[in-house]
């Protein structure tokens, strides 16, 4: 029999190793406990190394770094901006705050992430859209080089969201560095947290100027407060920082043991109906942020959702994510549905959305996916006992 964790086994949890503090004290006792300081400064030039670009600047969070992305590409109200399907809303909601209209683009099943063919359609379809923003969703790097030069052959800026894929490579090169104005998340729940806090990524300096100014409330070079531009208070603290300075040096080894659990998981579920979050391997190394499962088409037991609501009817030898997740959760342990697609949210109901497929991609891996517990610090006896609470939902 086996027992509920005692502990519960989480999805994806901030780990942190003692330096995170000594950087946050220094803060503390030199008095930068403001938005500006050495943390910030580091944490800059740190991600500028890492990522291999010119210019990074510390700001509260992924989300406020892809609303001033959005600015700087120069969305108006009325013009329509294509977005990934499948991923978290703070992709795409800062396209609205500005006014645009996102057009959802369907995913392809090599990566999950934005389909370069139904890119192309919705170029034919759009021909006036100047934006596109596409996201690595679970850390695994889309198929960036594609939709880079479908980007330049219609003259469009790109936004890259690599707020989950921090470390992950295409090609040998960074995530985040692909795009015009790229974003990536010190969120809680990512590779490396500072609590919260993000970044914009570019190689051009006028870009990175102008979000050092926005995010500081625009103002001028004059003696009193005078503004010319609308301004927003984004910028990253100093304490903040200095979590995010004491994380940096533990990356590589976060992507390491999320890797193993990718593996473990893999080979936990080699004679099961189901197949993990896929990636290319010659041509990609992901983060392995969150481990992902698909149960194959003809081992779905029937599954139903409503709006708010899932419910199954067991079937000998099949199984579903709702029932996967309820397992899960009954012994305590925390899956996660795949993050509902854009095209099928209430509030994005009316937008437009393009697909290659009969049945949409997204629309398919939201039906037979799930996300398991990817958290850094399980240990391996309690993964074991994940793998087996999965088997026993295909008995
Ligand atoms: C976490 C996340 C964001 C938002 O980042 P915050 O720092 O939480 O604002 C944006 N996009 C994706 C895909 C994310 O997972």
């Amino acid at each position: 029999m086996i027992k509920p964790f005692e502990n519960k086994v989480w999805l994806a949890t901030p780990t942190m190793h003692g330096d995170e503090l000594t950087y946050m004290k220094e803060a503390y006792e030199t008095n930068w406990m403001s938005t500006i300081g050495a943390n910030i400064n580091e944490v800059e030039r740190l991600t500028c190394e890492y990522v291999g670009c010119k210019y990074a600047v510390g700001l509260s969070a992924g989300t406020a770094a892809l609303h001033l992305a959005v600015k700087l590409a120069g969305v108006k109200p009325g013009d329509k901006v294509f977005c990934s399907d499948m991923t978290f809303a703070a992709t795409v909601n800062p396209v609205v705050f500005e006014g645009g209209v996102p057009v959802f683009i369907d995913s392809e099943k090599d990566t999950w992430n934005m389909d370069p063919n139904a890119l192309e359609k919705a170029f034919s379809l759009y021909p006036d859209v100047k934006t596109v923003v596409m996201v690595h969703l679970y850390g695994t790097p889309a198929k960036i080089d594609a939709i880079r030069a479908i980007c330049d052959k219609y003259s469009a800026t790109l936004i890259e969201d690599a707020a989950e894929s921090m470390g992950a490579t295409y090609k040998g090169k960074q995530t985040g560095s692909f795009g015009n104005y790229n974003v990536i998340s010190f969120n809680g729940n990512k590779i490396i947290t500072g609590s919260s806090g993000g970044m914009l990524l570019t190689d051009d300096e006028a870009a990175a100027q102008k979000v050092r100014k926005w995010s500081t409330q625009s103002r001028e070079a004059a003696p009193w407060y005078q503004h010319e531009e609308m301004g927003y208070n984004y910028r990253m603290s100093n304490v903040i920082a200095g979590v995010v300075r004491g994380q940096y040096p533990y990356l590589d080894e976060h992507i390491a043991r999320k890797k193993a659990i990718y593996q473990r998981y893999k080979d936990g579920f080699k004679d099961l109906p189901v197949t993990m979050n896929p990636y290319i391997e010659n041509e990609m190394e992901p983060n392995f942020w969150l481990s992902c499962l698909l149960v194959d088409k003809d081992a779905m037991s029937k599954q139903t959702r409503t709006a708010t609501e899932a419910t199954f009817e067991k079937e000998a030898g099949k199984s579903c994510p709702t029932e996967i997740l309820e397992k899960l959760a009954a012994y305590n342990a925390e899956g996660r549905p795949i993050w509902k697609p854009m095209h099928m949210q209430p509030i994005y109901k009316d937008n437009g959305f393009v697909s290659c497929f009969d049945t949409p991609a997204c629309e398919d891996i939201f039906e037979r996916g799930l996300c398991l517990p990817s958290d850094i610090t399980m240990a391996e006896e309690e993964q074991d006992i994940v793998i087996e609470l999965i088997k026993s939902c295909f008995v």
